[in-house]
């Protein structure tokens, strides 16, 4: 099994789509990612489900 999954997430600031590289072995995890597109630091919240979802929610500093 890959432990390593990209995940695709949305920019809060400019809202355009990137990929992140998510390591699976942690079940949850957070950890800030600049964005592709606009450079800007973006919050990424990880949780990894027992059956192995990974779900990834992303946050702006003020947004
Ligand atoms: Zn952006």
């Amino acid at each position: 099994m890959n432990v390593e999954q990209t995940v695709m997430v949305q920019c809060p600031y400019c809202a355009e789509s990137f990929e992140v590289l998510v390591d699976c072995s942690i079940g949850q995890q957070e950890y800030i990612e600049d964005c592709e597109v606009c450079s800007r630091p973006v919050t990424l919240v990880v949780n990894v489900s027992d059956d192995g979802n990974v779900s990834v929610e992303t946050r702006g500093e003020d947004v």
